[in-house]
C-alpha cells in the first residue's frame, strides 16, 4: 500500500534514509505535540474521545508509514530487528533486577 501510494507520486526520489529519520522524528513530534501542557486527567479523557482519539492515531500511523518506508528501501528486516533488540533488552533488563523499576539499565 506504502510503495504503491509512493510509486503513484513518484516519491522515491524525495526518501533517502535522512529524509525519512526526519520524517519518522517529525511525525513522533507531532505526536508529542498532541500531549503537551495536557494534565493526566486530560490525557486520560483526550484517549477516550473519538475525534482526539482519530488524532493520535493518524500520528501513530504517520510514524508507521515513515518506519516502514525506512526498513523498506534501505532493506531492513523489522521482525527480525525486533526480535534481536528483544534479547538485547532482556540482557540488558533481567527481570531479577529490572522488575518494577524504570530506571536505565546503567543504573540497575
Ligand atoms: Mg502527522
Amino acid at each position: 500500500m506504502i510503495k504503491q501510494f509512493c510509486s503513484e507520486r513518484d516519491w522515491d526520489q524525495f526518501h533517502g534514509p535522512k529524509e525519512l529519520a526526519i520524517g519518522l522524528v517529525t511525525e513522533s513530534s507531532e505526536l508529542l505535540e498532541l500531549f503537551r501542557f495536557q494534565s493526566e486527567a486530560q490525557i486520560e479523557g483526550l484517549l477516550s474521545q473519538s475525534e482526539s482519539r482519530t488524532k493520535v492515531a493518524d500520528e501513530l500511523a504517520d510514524i508507521y508509514f515513515f518506519l516502514l518506508r525506512f526498513a523498506d528501501l534501505n532493506g531492513f528486516d523489522l521482525a527480525a530487528s525486533l526480535e534481536s533488540k528483544m534479547q538485547k533488552n532482556r540482557e540488558k533488563y533481567p527481570v531479577e533486577k529490572s522488575k518494577g523499576k524504570n530506571q536505565k539499565y546503567t543504573e540497575l
